[in-house]
């Protein structure tokens, strides 16, 4: 008989990060995203939200900008100016030694959970090139 999955409503998929992999001893990095313009942005390497294994604060910031992120978005007229940036870089984080959204919720928990409806996907990068998708489906 099978265990029961405790989020039967996200799916998770695992595959290859375009990020080298790093050092085994890593934390991880939390960058979540801000829907500027009325829309989020999601793509292979992110979601509304993308965990990111990293050294230190500026190797995440580093790392999340060759996935795509970028930290200038209404400077550069691609965010709307009264929304913010859509993303912001990672600043005084010491990282968590597992993938969390705020600080405690782990990714399948928190789209399985009532934490947000608009948020469907989150992506996350481990030290070892590896890349996990938590999408939540429709049930
Ligand atoms: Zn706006």
């Amino acid at each position: 008989m099978e265990a029961k999955p405790a989020y039967p409503n996200v799916v998770l998929t695992v595959g290859q990060s375009p990020l080298r992999p790093t050092r085994d001893d890593v934390k991880y990095f939390t960058f979540g995203q801000n829907n500027s313009g009325g829309g989020f942005h999601v793509t292979d390497d992110y979601g509304e939200y993308v965990i990111i294994a990293a050294v230190d604060v500026d190797d995440a910031n580093e790392r999340a900008k060759k996935l795509g992120l970028y930290f200038d978005g209404v400077d550069s007229g691609q965010d709307c100016e009264c929304c913010g940036d859509r993303w912001s870089p990672v600043w005084r984080e010491k990282g968590a030694d597992s993938p969390l959204v705020y600080d405690e919720v782990k990714p399948e928990a928190y789209l399985g959970g009532s934490y947000s409806s608009l948020r469907t996907t989150i992506v996350v990068h481990h030290a070892d090139g590896s890349r996990d998708t938590y999408k939540k489906i429709e049930t």
